[in-house]
């Protein structure tokens, strides 16, 4: 592994840099780990928080610019307000956790790429040749040669399939509507709600997430699978406007006593679920002891920005 001389870098990808950098308050180190890639593909760079700096690795010598900007673009993103995903709980099982984990992260980062995409065309980087390149991969990912089960097929396919047109632009729908018919039903789907919300106001992020989230969902049970439970195994940052942080909290939550374990304090988890969507916002570090119904009574009276400060919930204002 070597670092990169910003002095090598190009002016957009230093400039980029530095925007990241007087966001986070956190110098952007860039590392070169090359190797042999077949396709490209938009997992050819990374980052990491590392001795309070963000280390950005590529490994894509041939397309460097494009998947080390792609990843800048990420970042950017994740440090700008919008909702994120998170964890606080497992299951026990650790091939569940990373399975509902993996599969909520590629949804999130297809719909970061709607916006990606956009900047990516704008600063020149996703040249007609890089698409191309990228839709080769693609399609390989669509006919792997390994063989799976019709249903897990199904559920891996419309995951590509979903990143396909959104990154994509459309460039294949028809092929891929008359070869995967299924999966390209339910990630046009998925398509249709990034389309329909401005993926720039985090309130219509997270309201085109949590479709997302429980159409895939959806898929997985309609084919007799076990569901992902995203609704309680993750957090999702609410968004809430001044009107409603002044509300009671049992106006817009409910503390739910939920099947998993607090990975923090190894006892039962207690998350918090929005009344209207069911989602968990929270994972509450309370001891499962002092659960009475008078500790209820108290922390719903609570204002919700008065429960979100004590518990520690991050959230975004409308
Ligand atoms: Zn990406």
């Amino acid at each position: 592994m070597e670092q990169i001389d910003k002095k090598d870098l190009s002016d957009i990808i230093v400039n980029q840099i530095r925007k990241i950098e007087q966001l986070v308050g956190r110098p952007v180190v860039v590392y070169s780990d090359y190797a042999e890639h077949e396709y490209l593909t938009l997992d050819q760079a990374s980052h990491s928080n590392k001795d309070g700096a963000i280390e950005v690795i590529i490994t894509n010598e041939k397309y460097k610019d494009f998947v080390l900007l792609h990843e800048l673009y990420h970042i950017e993103l994740e440090n700008s307000g919008e909702p994120i995903i998170s964890c606080a709980v497992t299951s026990g099982k650790e091939d569940d956790d990373g399975r509902i984990l993996s599969t909520a992260n590629s949804l999130f980062e297809t719909l970061e790429h709607a916006e990606i995409v956009k900047k990516q065309i704008a600063d020149g980087s996703y040249t007609p040749e890089i698409k191309t390149e990228y839709l080769k991969g693609i399609d390989h990912a669509l006919n792997p040669h390994v063989t799976l089960d019709l249903a897990n097929m199904r559920f891996y396919r419309s995951l590509i399939i979903f990143d396909g047109i959104v990154f994509g632009e459309h460039a294949k729908d028809a092929e891929w509507k008359m070869e995967f018919p299924v999966s390209y039903k339910v990630a046009a789907g998925f398509v249709e709600q990034v389309e329909k919300n401005d993926m720039t106001v985090p309130f219509q992020f997270r309201r085109a997430l949590i479709h997302v989230l429980e159409g895939y969902n959806d898929l997985i049970i309609s084919n007799g699978y076990e569901g992902m439970h995203y609704h309680e195994f993750l957090n999702v940052t609410p968004v809430v406007s001044s009107r409603q942080l002044r509300l009671t909290l049992n106006q817009l939550f409910q503390i739910k006593h939920s099947p998993y374990t607090n990975r923090a304090t190894k006892k039962d988890a207690f998350i918090l679920l929005g009344v209207n969507d069911g989602q968990s916002v929270a994972t509450l570090n309370i001891d499962p002891k002092k659960v009475t119904p008078e500790f209820y009574k108290a922390y719903y009276q609570q204002t919700v920005e008065k429960a979100f400060a004590q518990s520690g919930v991050k959230y975004i204002t409308r």
